[in-house]
């Protein structure tokens, strides 16, 4: 057994603290990572929270994990010690479903285990990437490129991935008019990714505060929703919105800026429901979506992209003893564009 320091929280109103978890020994299939970065995503504070539903504490969060593979099982065949590696949101799956045949195990039909607040195939509860070591089988870990430095590669494993998904699967690229609705660490990343496949695109954020950064990452234009002309200067012209808002929105105004045979696709997980008006999804043949992360082939294929684009997240660089602060900046919307945790501070 493997012990790693890791920092854990108790409850939904605790405090992060200094821990000591237990990793597996490694099956025939695991790879041993140091985690050298961790990223901070709006779900792990939802899940250190129990915003979405009953946690068994203590949590270790963390699903955007860089590092460096520095031991392997006997049966490992793609990654050997010294390679620059990631971890996303999920650490396994049945492997045998259609979905998971697909490469889609995102999707899994028996559930895919994620990477903490899950229970792992031995019946032990996952923990993430606030950490210095994990254990996952080689599946379901990718490879960093090396153009892309580990701290700045760690949100791409989950706002990168979540973003690219959908923008590929509903074609993003050349001719195509995608809008981005929010510009927070996922959307700042929707904004590069889009741009980078060619789109043109415009971001819709609350105000106009983060307008210099969204045309510097590659927006042709940027609105204000909190003035109402903008949802008359933008009537039916998109094919594509991303909305990336976690909040309760007014969907039908958002539906209403799609073209003929337009999709807005949900990433943004709001507790409350979106009432949908069929009218505004038959006058334009249009379509509600919804898009989870992405399978491991396609993260692998959007970190090789990101590489060949140059393209990277904005990140603040913190210390494990932050982690709190952190949240509090990143429920205020007061980051640029995501916190990462140094682990070596862990
Ligand atoms: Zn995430
Ligand atoms: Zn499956």
């Amino acid at each position: 057994m493997i012990i790693a320091k890791a920092r854990a929280v108790d409850g939904p109103d605790q405090q992060f603290r200094s821990a000591e978890i237990k990793r597996r020994d490694l099956d025939t299939s695991d790879v041993l990572i140091e985690i050298k970065y961790a990223g901070i995503c709006h779900s792990d504070i939802h899940t250190a929270h129990g915003d979405w539903g009953p946690v068994n504490y203590p949590l270790v969060p963390g699903h955007e994990i860089a590092g460096v593979v520095t031991d392997v099982g006997t049966g490992v065949s793609k990654y050997k010690v010294g390679d620059r590696v990631g971890v996303g949101c999920m650490v396994d799956s049945c492997g045998e479903c259609d979905n998971c045949r697909k490469g889609e195990e995102q999707y899994c039909l028996k559930g895919n285990i994620p990477t903490y607040a899950g229970v792992d195939k031995y019946g032990e509860p996952t923990q993430g990437g606030y950490s210095t070591h994990i254990v996952v089988t080689e599946d379901f870990v990718v490879r960093i490129p090396d153009n892309i430095a580990l701290d700045a590669a760690a949100p791409l494993l989950c706002a990168g991935i979540t973003t690219y998904s959908p923008l590929h699967h509903w074609g993003a690229g050349p001719g195509k008019k995608v809008a981005v609705v929010g510009m927070g660490g996922l959307g700042h990343m929707a904004v590069k990714i889009a741009h980078a496949m060619g789109a043109e695109v415009t971001v819709l954020s609350q105000t106009l505060s983060k307008k210099e950064d969204g045309l510097q990452f590659g927006a042709a234009h940027y609105y204000a929703t909190s003035e109402p002309e903008t949802f008359q200067t933008l009537a039916a012209s998109f094919d594509l919105i991303i909305n990336t808002v976690s909040a309760s929105i007014d969907i039908n105004a958002y539906i209403s800026l799609l073209t003929l045979d337009g999709t807005l696709v949900n990433v943004g997980a709001p507790a409350e429901p979106l009432p949908v008006q069929a009218f505004s999804l038959i006058g334009h043949r249009r379509s509600f979506a919804g898009s989870m992360i992405g399978g491991i082939r396609e993260t692998q294929e959007m970190l090789d992209f990101c590489a060949e684009h140059n393209i990277a997240p904005n990140i603040e660089v913190i210390s494990a003893d932050q982690i709190d602060e952190a949240y509090k900046r990143v429920l205020a919307s007061d980051v640029k564009y995501r916190f990462v945790i140094d682990t070596s501070t862990i």
